[in-house]
This record gives C-alpha cells, sequence and structure tokens, in this order.
C-alpha cells in the first residue's frame, strides 16, 4: 500500500497549478527572474480554457476615442454592483495599458486600425465619461483573442525555462499544522503514480467551475479543482452566489456567441421581430452588462414571446453585418453557428439562450495575489489568480473582456510577490509526516471493485448529472425563494453521494476514469457552497437575481460571504469601498 513516506518526492521554488493565462503570466515572471518553477496541467497548456476566449481584453488605450483607466474603473465597479473591491479595481484598470503594450511585446498578433494602432472594439458596459455613452476599449486577435493570448504566453514559457508537468492533475494542498502551504500533492495521469511536489511558494490558477451548471460555455476541464483543493483544505470560498449567465450561448449546445457580435453591430429580437433591449436598457441597449440582457431573455421567454418550436431562445441577428465584415472580424462566430446552430449567420439569425459563463467568486486573495482569511491575514506560501481566485475585481458581475485583463494583470503581480518571497527564504520547512495520507485515502476508496463499497457505490456520470441539474433547477438567472432553500437540502444529499462514487468496471478503469471521479469531488464543493451562499443572501444584487428580495439592499448585504466547507458555515467581510489614490466611488441605482 502507497502511504506519505513512500511518495516520490520533488522540490521547486514555486509551483503553478494550471497553465491557462493566470498560471502562464505569473510562471513567465517567476522563470525571468531565476525562480526554478513548475506548471502543472491536467491538460496540454494551450488546451486550457483560455484558448476558447473570444471577444477581446480591454484597456483604456484611447486608440478609437479619448479613454482615461479611471472611466474603466468606474465602468467595472457599476458592472460589479458595487461589490467589487475598489482598491483591486484601481490596481487593474491602471495597469491595463501596460499588460496590452507587454503582450504585444511578447508577440501577440493583435488586430490592428489603418493607424497601425491596436484595434478596439465596443463590449457591454465599457462606456466613456462615467456612462455617458459606448466607447471601444477591447482589444482583439479577431474573435480568438484567447487563443492567440495564450499560445503567445505559453511560447515566452519555453522560451524562457519554465518546467511543465503535463497531464498531471493536482489532488491536494499540503498545510502543516502552523497553516502554512508546503506544495501540492499530484497524480502523475498517464502513470498512476502518486508525487509530492514541495515548494516554497504555491499559486493556484485551475480557472472556472461553470461544470456545475447544465447548460454551460465552460471546457469539460472546468471542473473548480483548485477551490475544491482549498475547500479540503480548510479555506473559505468568497462570493460564490454570483455567476455568471451569458446571455448569448447556443440553444442546447451552450457553446459562446461572443459579445463581441453585438459589439460589432448584432442585436437580439424576439418573436415578433422586436429589438427588445431597447425597452430594459434605453441607452446602452444590446450593450449593457451581461446580468442585465440574460434577465431580459429569459425575461421574454417567459412572457412567450420566445422562438423556436417550444418558444424557448431568443435570436441574435448579425446578418445585417454584411459578409465581407463577418468573415473579417467574427469568421469564428461564422464557423461555430454553421457547425452548433446549423445556421449562416450571413443569412439568418442565431437562436441563443442565457448560459452558465463565468465564475465571479473564488479563493479570496490580496492584490498581490496571497490568499487572505478573514481579517486579512494570509496563507504563507499560497497565491491563487485567474478565474478560481476572487480578488475582487469582478464582484456581483463581471465585465465582459475583464477576465482575460485580470489573468495577465494578478498573474504578474503574483509572480512578482513570490519571486521576492522566494528570495528572502532559502530553505523549504519540513514536510508533515503525514502529508499525503487524507489524499490517499481519496483515492484508494476509488480502487476498481474496492470491495468495501462496489456493491452498493455510486455511478460518476450519475452523481455528475445530479450536481448539474440541481444547480440548473434551483439556481439559475433567476432565483425563487422555495427553489433555494430545496436545492439546499438537495445538494447536500448528491454531496453525500458523492462520497460513496466507485469505479465498478474493470475494464473502464484507466487514470481518465478516476480523474473523472476525482473531478467531482471538486465540481460538489463548489456547488454546494453556491448553494448555500446563494441562498443566505436575501438581496438581488449583480448576477443574483431573487424573486422574493428583488432589489439590492446595501445597508445588509454591501459584504462578501466566505463560504467554509466544514459546518457549511457561511462568514462575511466589508468590501473595500476606499482606492489607493482616487475617490471612492459610492453606490448608487445601476441603470444602462
Ligand atoms: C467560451 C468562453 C469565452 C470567453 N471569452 C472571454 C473574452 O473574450 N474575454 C475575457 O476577458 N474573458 C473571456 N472568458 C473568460 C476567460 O476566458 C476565463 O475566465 C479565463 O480564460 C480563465 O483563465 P485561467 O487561467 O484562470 O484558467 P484556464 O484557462 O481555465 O486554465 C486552467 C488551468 O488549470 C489546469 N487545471 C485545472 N485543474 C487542475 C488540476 N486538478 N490539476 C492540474 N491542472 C489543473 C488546467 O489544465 C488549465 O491549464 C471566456 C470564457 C469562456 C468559457
Amino acid at each position: 500500500m502507497t502511504s506519505s513516506t513512500n511518495l516520490q518526492k520533488h522540490q521547486y521554488d514555486a509551483v503553478i497549478i494550471g497553465g491557462g493565462g493566470a498560471g502562464l503570466r505569473a510562471a513567465l515572471q517567476l522563470a525571468e527572474s531565476g525562480v526554478k518553477v513548475a506548471v502543472l496541467s491536467k491538460v496540454f497548456p494551450t488546451r486550457s480554457h483560455t484558448v476558447a476566449a473570444q471577444g477581446g481584453i480591454a484597456a483604456a488605450l484611447g486608440n478609437v476615442a479619448e479613454d482615461k483607466w479611471l472611466w474603466h474603473m468606474y465602468d467595472t465597479i457599476k458592472g460589479s454592483d458595487f461589490l467589487g473591491d475598489q482598491d483591486a479595481i484601481e490596481y487593474m484598470c491602471k495597469n491595463a495599458a501596460k499588460a496590452i503594450i507587454e503582450l504585444e511585446h511578447f508577440g501577440m498578433p493583435f488586430d490592428r486600425l489603418e493607424s497601425g494602432k491596436i484595434y478596439q472594439r465596443p463590449f457591454g458596459g465599457m462606456t466613456q465619461n462615467f456612462g455617458e455613452k459606448p466607447i471601444s476599449r477591447t482589444c482583439a486577435v479577431a474573435d480568438r483573442t484567447g487563443h492567440a493570448m495564450l499560445h503567445t504566453l505559453y511560447q515566452r514559457n519555453i522560451r524562457a525555462n519554465t518546467q511543465f508537468l503535463i497531464e498531471w492533475f493536482a489532488l491536494d494542498l499540503i498545510r502543516d499544522a502552523d497553516g502554512d502551504v508546503l506544495g501540492v500533492i499530484a497524480l502523475e495521469i498517464e502513470t498512476g503514480e502518486i508525487h509530492i511536489i514541495q515548494a516554497k511558494t504555491t499559486l493556484l490558477a485551475t480557472g472556472g467551475a461553470g461544470r456545475i451548471f447544465k447548460a454551460s460555455t465552460n471546457a469539460f476541464i472546468n471542473t473548480g479543482d483548485g477551490l475544491g483543493m482549498a475547500a479540503r483544505a480548510g479555506l473559505p470560498l468568497q462570493d460564490m452566489e454570483f455567476w455568471q449567465f451569458h446571455p448569448t450561448g447556443i440553444q442546447h449546445v451552450g457553446v459562446l456567441i461572443t459579445e463581441g457580435v453585438r459589439g460589432e453591430g448584432g442585436y437580439l429580437v424576439n418573436s415578433e421581430g422586436e429589438r427588445f433591449m431597447e425597452r430594459y436598457a434605453p441607452h446602452a441597449k444590446d450593450l449593457a452588462s451581461r446580468d442585465v440582457i440574460s434577465r431580459a431573455c429569459a425575461t421574454e421567454i417567459k412572457a412567450g414571446r420566445g422562438v423556436g418550436k417550444n418558444k424557448d431562445a431568443v435570436y441574435l441577428k448579425l446578418d445585417h453585418l454584411g459578409e465581407e465584415r463577418i468573415n473579417k472580424s467574427l469568421p469564428g462566430i461564422r464557423e461555430i453557428a454553421k457547425t452548433f446552430a446549423n445556421v449562416d449567420p450571413i443569412k439568418d439569425p442565431i437562436p441563443i439562450v442565457p448560459t452558465c459563463h463565468y465564475m465571479m467568486g473564488g479563493i479570496p486573495t490580496n492584490i498581490d495575489g496571497q490568499v487572505v482569511l478573514e481579517g486579512n491575514k494570509v496563507v504563507n506560501g499560497l497565491y491563487a489568480v485567474g478565474e478560481c481566485a476572487c480578488v475582487s475585481v469582478h464582484g456581483a458581475n463581471r465585465l465582459g473582456s475583464n477576465s482575460l485583463l485580470d489573468l495577465v494583470v494578478f498573474g504578474k503581480a503574483a509572480g512578482d510577490h513570490m519571486t521576492a518571497a522566494i528570495k528572502q527564504n532559502n530553505t523549504h520547512k519540513t514536510l508533515p509526516q503525514n502529508a499525503a495520507d487524507a489524499t490517499l485515502a481519496r483515492i484508494n476508496r476509488l480502487a476498481p471493485n474496492n470491495k468495501n463499497t462496489s456493491s452498493t457505490g455510486e455511478n460518476v456520470a450519475e452523481v455528475g448529472d445530479a450536481i448539474r441539474d440541481t444547480m440548473q433547477n434551483h439556481c439559475g438567472v433567476f432565483r425563487f425563494p422555495d427553489d433555494l432553500a430545496k436545492g439546499v437540502s438537495e445538494i447536500d444529499k448528491v454531496a453525500k453521494r458523492v462520497k460513496n462514487i466507485t469505479i465498478k468496471d474493470k475494464s473502464l478503469v484507466f487514470n481518465t476514469a478516476r480523474v473523472e471521479a476525482l473531478e467531482l469531488d471538486n465540481l460538489i464543493e463548489v456547488a454546494v457552497a453556491t448553494m448555500h451562499s446563494a441562498n443566505a443572501r436575501t438581496e438581488s444584487r449583480g448576477a443574483h437575481a431573487r424573486e422574493d428580495f428583488a432589489e439590492r439592499d446595501d445597508a445588509k448585504w454591501l459584504k462578501h460571504s466566505l463560504f467554509y466547507k466544514e459546518y457549511n458555515r457561511l462568514a462575511y467581510k466589508p468590501v473595500n469601498l476606499k482606492p489607493q489614490t482616487v475617490e471612492s466611488f459610492e453606490p448608487k441605482a445601476r441603470v444602462y
């Protein structure tokens, strides 16, 4: 039997879990500073979900019209429905232009304007002069921005000698009696070997968890592994009630049609051919914030003005843009629409529905990427960046094109802080004797035909469906009181079933089957945290829209939630309304 003492051990200055945009940007910063860094990824790095980002990355470059980082900051705070921390938002918006120029110098092939400057397109919620009118602020590489960014960062990392551990699946953090994080335990998928990776600093960059919902734009690998690891290590998960539903996922399949389509002039219509966003957001119309548009689509469908056989979608129309413009700026979208909706958008509209897209919550961190507990106490040795982290710049609702920005700005900041910490600290702390015991027990329960459970054990696919159905039915675009309460008891029941998973059929047992079972351990942590946090928040804010508490309630709820796995406990901490160098933006009504 494998035990903690006879596992293979490796030592690095820094280990990064995740080879998406966030992990790779941080790794580059470390490798270029001469730090010994390993990036662990369960898929080949350039297959991370960042590759799927279509529309672009925001920065107030002012290449198309006058722009200021302060306007970008205001839009982001308003978009967050005032739940975002203003110091973090200030930091991100202030550093955005520098981050874009840096990517350009790394070789990222941005689209260009006639003048040769980087092209910028309008995106939802991005405005000039504190909400006066929409602005072109989002830099893009056609509709394949994430693809270009991820490949650029990967190549730079190869040049900088970053070490990659590819198709390694991180299982659990190693935390000692002082609460410090000393590295990670991982499964090498190909061989089935378990390894201990000891590191002076560990960074979680495991991306989103959109696979807790049935209808999702997220890749199958987005299972919230970093959040599961954090929760099992006793750390809180912040603001988990806030999930963004993207208004334009292709009906039935969930594949994303970028907001860039509306940025380029596309718009939504109902069964009566009405451009209905004019009613819901008279100024911004189809470029209002995502939560606003998703609710409008859901309302139109509920009112019987949906399109299609079952009247359960609305149309996204772009044929009026013309074939040439579509082929130049949105070639990927035309392909996707043909493949997944059987529609050629140069002729016909695309049937779309609001679809789970992005997790605003995550592992709480400060601006340097350090994981923080209540009272802002840092967890020594542990960092988090990207979609798995909550710094919090997106608050209750993220603006499109702000996530790719978040990855590179905070990826660099974390890399810098880790480098400084490593240079100060030359020695590794001693690993606890039993570092991997709990993990090994968790893995061993999945041994094929485990005698203890094989007759009664649960099936991975069925329990996975139970998670996704529960979340979809009880915690969607609109949230109803009875549904939420029932969702809590349902998801708690599913959590018990997850503990009883077995892999029954020997012929099916390859490590990928084990990995799917292990991913379920993480999905359920995210789902449970989401249901409990959503049920407890008795207001509507950003993406969290309750039927019984339809208004935002700043007196009671201008605060972040923190969910702890132990006893399903919720705690709260204040929102930081104080930027570092400029005046606060006080909460006010949010209209578009
Ligand atoms: C379809 C789509 C389009 C989008 N378009 C845009 C856009 O245009 N603009 C924008 O700003 N945002 C966009 N977003 C959001 C944005 O792309 C994501 O939030 C962002 O790319 C996440 O990056 P990340 O580095 O945090 O994680 P990811 O890119 O998801 O990478 C996660 C990494 O973690 C690794 N990993 C996970 N678990 C483990 C484990 N247990 N062990 C080892 N490795 C692990 C994975 O292998 C992967 O390398 C889009 C999202 C989607 C889904």
